[in-house]
């Protein structure tokens, strides 16, 4: 079940906010300590869903700060008027007298830390008589969440969820442990606790009530992760599919090796890894593809019956989308275009950038028999990368003077928000070449821009991502990636329509 707190201040509000929660949750909370004026009896009489009367204390992280026998004296009243649930903390339900069909969900708060006793807590919990058992603690690490997934293997309905942005999956995930509902947001803004998703998008983009005992998991594990566009597309992904299975982001702040022996216990299916963790990952794999050994980063994680693949999908997607752009130019080479073989061997290629974007596509051009020369910021780190796949460097500065069929941006420049940054002068733009930029973020930089107003062949980033992510899709689940509707929900989201 979702359940949306009601956090407004004033009894009209209160009522619009419920009545608009039950077109999109099963239940709705209402919370009195944020509304100490208004009329419980006439609340509940015009409930239009089932809901959880709370009025929690400033110590537990609420809003009330009255007096104790005055907070209690409500939520007996609660009782007394017959609300569906009435939330009390496990230090007050001794003071609570319970009749008629009312259940009492008896609950603890830490906005600290999720305590080491939060075992011993939840078993407290659950002798007081609770009808529900809930505990919701602050994640501190992301492991934090696989001891609220503990406390779901009980008999008693439990809701057991961490807070804060560490936490979200615990939100997302404890419905396949068997929580009891799940707390989500009517709209940003309206959150009742840290790392609350919106119903909205829990319901639509994690698809809540679909996710059971048997949905497979998988995430990306990335740090930041709050912009990822992965759970997007990947989600999107899964649905068009009809595959049972949910997205989730894992954001890691620790050590990554770490996290990924701890979470094998909920067995995640797979993994999208990225910034900073796509090196100190592999230590934790126990199968290694050729490729992440060459290029030394793995982009994803692949769970064979228990056994972690670590392979990576951005050398096999950039080079799909180079090779589709070499037989573009190679199929228009009869209408005066400058090459005409429609493969990368021999082709010469100026690759921008010397980070992992650029050593990926480096191993993947250099074992297509490509002409690599590479130009990067930091001089000396181009140079150190060239010598080891065993090609040329340049200076940043030197690249308009380089002819090249193509041209490659693994740098950074041009990235939103600083869209009108381009790494390369105009006069390095021949006409007929191509143009490959690795961000995505716009999806038309001003690389490519003038790129294409200098009539060269251009490929976005989109493609970059879509291909890799795609890739994944079909290593995780064996079927062809619905890929249209993957760039479809990306571009929706870059331009702002979502
Ligand atoms: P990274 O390892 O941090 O490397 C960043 C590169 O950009 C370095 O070569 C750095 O040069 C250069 N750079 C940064 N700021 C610069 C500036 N102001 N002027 C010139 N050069 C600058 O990052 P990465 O993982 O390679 O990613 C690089 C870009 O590729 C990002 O925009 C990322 O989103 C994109 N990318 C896209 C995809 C996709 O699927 N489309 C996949 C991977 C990456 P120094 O060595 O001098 O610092």
């Amino acid at each position: 079940m979702i359940c949306i707190p009601v956090t407004a201040r004033d009894e009209a509000t209160i009522a619009r906010d419920m009545a608009e929660s039950a077109r999109l949750a099963d239940l709705v909370e209402l919370r009195m300590d944020y509304a100490p004026g208004a009329d419980l009896k006439r609340l509940l009489e015009n409930r239009p869903c089932p809901v959880i009367v709370t009025n929690r204390p400033k110590r537990e992280g609420g809003a009330y700060d009255g007096l104790e026998d005055e907070r209690l004296a409500l939520l007996q009243q609660a009782v007394d008027l017959g609300a569906d649930y009435v939330d009390v903390e496990l230090d007050s339900v001794d003071r609570i007298r319970r009749h008629g069909r009312t259940r009492l969900i008896v609950s603890h708060h830490d906005f600290q830390e999720t305590p080491d006793d939060i075992g011993h807590i939840h078993s407290e919990i659950v002798r007081s008589g609770a009808d529900v058992a809930k505990v919701a603690c602050t994640a501190r690490d992301i492991r934090d969440n696989l001891r609220m997934f503990d406390l779901l293997r009980g008999e008693r309905p439990t809701i057991a969820l961490c807070m804060g942005e560490l936490g979200v999956i615990s939100r997302i995930l404890g419905r396949k442990f068997g929580s009891f509902l799940t707390y989500a947001s009517l709209g940003e803004g309206k959150e009742s606790a840290p790392g609350q998703l919106t119903a909205a998008e829990l319901a639509g983009l994690y698809r809540y009530r679909e996710i059971g005992p048997a949905t497979a998991v998988y995430g990306v594990v990335a740090n930041p992760v709050a912009h990822s566009m992965s759970p997007l597309i990947l989600n999107a992904a899964f649905e068009e599919a009809g595959v049972d299975a949910v997205y989730v982001p894992f954001k890691v702040e620790g050590d990554v090796v770490e996290f990924v022996n701890a979470f094998r216990k909920i067995d995640v299916k797979g993994y999208s890894v990225t910034i900073p963790h796509k090196q100190a990952v592999i230590a934790a794999m126990d199968d290694l593809d050729e490729i992440v050994k060459k290029v030394g980063a793995l982009n994803t994680v692949v769970n064979r019956s228990g056994r972690l693949f670590g392979t990576n999908t951005d050398v096999a997607g950039a080079i799909r989308a180079l090779k589709e752009a070499v037989e573009t130019i190679s199929s228009q080479s009869g209408r005066g275009a400058r090459s005409c073989a429609p493969t990368l061997a021999g082709k010469r290629v100026l690759l921008l950038g010397a980070g992992g974007a650029a050593r990926a596509l480096a191993f993947g051009l250099c074992m297509r028999g490509a002409k690599l020369i590479i130009a990067n910021r930091t001089y000396e780190r181009g140079r150190r990368l060239a010598e080891e796949i065993g090609c040329e460097s340049l200076r940043l500065s030197e690249v308009g003077s380089c002819e090249a069929d193509i041209l490659i941006n693994t740098t950074s420049v041009g990235m939103h928000p600083n869209v009108d940054d381009t790494p390369v002068p105009r006069s390095a733009l021949q006409k007929g070449m191509v143009v490959f930029d690795a961000v995505y973020n716009p999806p038309e930089t001003r690389l490519l821009r003038e790129a294409r107003e200098a009539d060269c062949l251009t490929v976005s980033g989109i493609t970059w991502f879509v291909n890799q992510a795609a890739a994944q899709f079909e290593l995780w689940t064996g079927q062809p990636a619905p890929r249209a509707t993957m760039e479809r929900v990306l571009m929706k989201r870059l331009a702002g329509h979502e």
